[in-house]
C-alpha cells in the first residue's frame, strides 16, 4: 500500500495551538512526523486510533490514544487520503447497531440524524446537546476548565471582598429576574489572564469565568458586569457550549455520550474549545437572555452599550476587520470579546422594549 503522507493539524493536548505535522500509515501504526524535518514525533498502534466518522459534516477529527488529536479542515482531502491507505472502515457498523437499539428510547430526536442530516444539523445539535445529562455536562466543563487553566489562566488578584460583591450582585439580579428559581446552576470564578485581556466566558455545566482585566475595565459600572455575566449565563441556559461541540463535527462522539461512552468526546473537548466559536444565533440568544434578565432585575439593558464601547476602545479587534492584527482574545473564540458586530448589539440593547 502506498504510504502517502498528509499534512494536517495536531493538538498535542498541552499547547493551545495546533502544530502542522505529516501523518502516514506505517505497517500497523500511524506515525506523526515533523513537517519540517520529517523527524518521528509519535507512533500509535492503528488499533488504538479513533478515526473520524465519515458521514459527519465539517472537519475530520481523529482521537489519539494519548489524548492528543488531529484535526483536518478539508474533509474531502482527508477522506481521499484515508481511502488511499486501504484501511478498514471504522466501527461505523457497530455504531449503527447501537444506534438502532437506542432509536426507540431517543425517538424522534435522533431520527432527525438519519432523515434530516442537511437541514437538521443545527436543530439536531441543539437537541442532542439538551439530551446530555447534567452530570456529564459538568464533567465536560471541568475538563475544559482544566485545560484553559493550564494555558490561559492565573490566580486572580482581585480582592476577595470585591469578587464576593460582584457575585452577590449578580445572584441578587438573577433572583429578581427569576423568582421561581428556574435558572441553570452557575459558578463564577475570577482569573488573571494576560492572553485573554478583558474577557469573560462560560463553559458547559455553568462555570463562568471573568478576567481581572474585565473587572478593572468595568469597576465603576457594576451593572455592566452583571450584564456581561447575564450574557454568559444565557450561553449556559441554552447549552451553547455543547451545541457548538456537536456542530464541530462531534456528532458521533456525542451520540457515544448519550449511549454512555464519553471517552472520545472528553478527549476532544480542549481542542474544540480552543478553535470553535458560538454561532451568531447563539450570541443573539445569549444577548436576549441578558437583556431579559437585566430588565426583570430592574437594570436598563442599555447599560451594555458601555461594555461594547469600552471593549472597542481597548485591545479587542474591531469587528469585521479581517485585516486587523489578531487581538489577544482571538485565542479563545467562545470568549465575549471575540463576539462580532458591536454596533448591532449596542442597538439591540438600547432598543430593548
Ligand atoms: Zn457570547
Amino acid at each position: 500500500m502506498a504510504a502517502t503522507a498528509l499534512s494536517t493539524r495536531w493538538f498535542d493536548g498541552r499547547q493551545p495551538r495546533a502544530q502542522v505535522v505529516r501523518i502516514r500509515i506505517d505497517g500497523d501504526a500511524l506515525v506523526l512526523l515533523s513537517e519540517d524535518t520529517e523527524a518521528l514525533l509519535r507512533r500509535y498502534p492503528l488499533s488504538q486510533v479513533r478515526w473520524p466518522e465519515r458521514r459527519s459534516h465539517g472537519q475530520r477529527q481523529t482521537d489519539l490514544p494519548d489524548g492528543s488529536l488531529l484535526q483536518h479542515e478539508d474533509s474531502a482531502q482527508w477522506d481521499r487520503w484515508w481511502a488511499d491507505q486501504g484501511l478498514r472502515e471504522p466501527a461505523v457498523v457497530g455504531w449503527m447497531q447501537s444506534w438502532r437499539t437506542t432509536l426507540g428510547a431517543v425517538g424522534a430526536t435522533m431520527f432527525l440524524l438519519v432523515v434530516g442530516w442537511q437541514w437538521g444539523v443545527p436543530l439536531l445539535s441543539s437537541t442532542v446537546a439538551h439530551s446530555v445529562p447534567a452530570g456529564l455536562e459538568a464533567r465536560i466543563g471541568r475538563q475544559g476548565m482544566e485545560q484553559l487553566e493550564r494555558v490561559f489562566l492565573a490566580p486572580s488578584e482581585i480582592p476577595l471582598a470585591e469578587q464576593q460583591a460582584i457575585r452577590e450582585r449578580f445572584t441578587a439580579a438573577v433572583h429578581r429576574a427569576f423568582p421561581d428559581g428556574r435558572v441553570p446552576r452557575w459558578q463564577l470564578s475570577f482569573h488573571a489572564s494576560r492572553a485573554l485581556g478583558a474577557n469573560a466566558f462560560a463553559l458547559p455545566g455553568g462555570q463562568i469565568v471573568v478576567t481581572d482585566a474585565l473587572v478593572q475595565l468595568l469597576r465603576d459600572a457594576p451593572d455592566v458586569i452583571t450584564g456581561v455575566l447575564a450574557h454568559e449565563l444565557g450561553h449556559v441556559e441554552h447549552r451553547h457550549g455543547l451545541d457548538m461541540m456537536v456542530r464541530a463535527g462531534l456528532v458521533g462522539a456525542v451520540v457515544g455520550v448519550v449511549l454512555g461512552d464519553a471517552s472520545g468526546f472528553l478527549a476532544a473537548i480542549p481542542a474544540t474549545l480552543l478553535t470553535q466559536s458560538y454561532s451568531r444565533d447563539a450570541e443573539r440568544e445569549a444577548d436576549e437572555f441578558a437583556a431579559f434578565l437585566l430588565d426583570r432585575a430592574g437594570i436598563a439593558p442599555a447599560v451594555m452599550a458601555t461594555f461594547f464601547e469600552r471593549m472597542q476602545r481597548g485591545a479587542a479587534p474591531r469587528p469585521g476587520d479581517a485585516g486587523a492584527p489578531r487581538g489577544p482574545a482571538a485565542e479563545l473564540p467562545i470568549a465575549i470579546s471575540s463576539h462580532p458586530d458591536s454596533e448591532e448589539r449596542i442597538r439591540f440593547f438600547r432598543d430593548w422594549r
